[in-house]
């Protein structure tokens, strides 16, 4: 086993350590459900991964639970699209300037 050549000074011992810590996870929007989820992860929520999905989230819930969160993403993708056609009525080059 190697040994120490040379003392290091307490300034360049503290200097390494200071770079030692935790980081917040880098989070993003999910382009499928609008969760906030970590960058180039798979959702947690609904299991896509850009616009393919890779884990089938309904697959191990319950009948209940399922019947639950299939109502809740319908209404989810329904008020979405609701939101795209109220942009389509006005669109942004005809939108009066604030
Ligand atoms: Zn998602």
């Amino acid at each position: 086993m190697s040994t120490a050549r040379q003392r290091h000074t307490k300034g360049r011992r503290n200097r390494r350590r200071s770079q030692i810590r935790l980081l917040a996870p880098q989070l993003v929007v999910c382009n499928h459900c609008k969760a906030m989820k970590i960058s180039h992860f798979v959702c947690g929520r609904c299991g896509y991964y850009g616009t393919t999905e890779v884990i089938d989230t309904l697959a191990k819930l319950t009948k209940k639970e399922r019947k639950k969160k299939e109502k809740e993403q319908a209404a989810r993708a329904e008020a979405e699209s609701q939101a795209r056609q109220g942009e389509e009525i006005v669109p942004a080059h005809k939108a009066p300037q604030l």
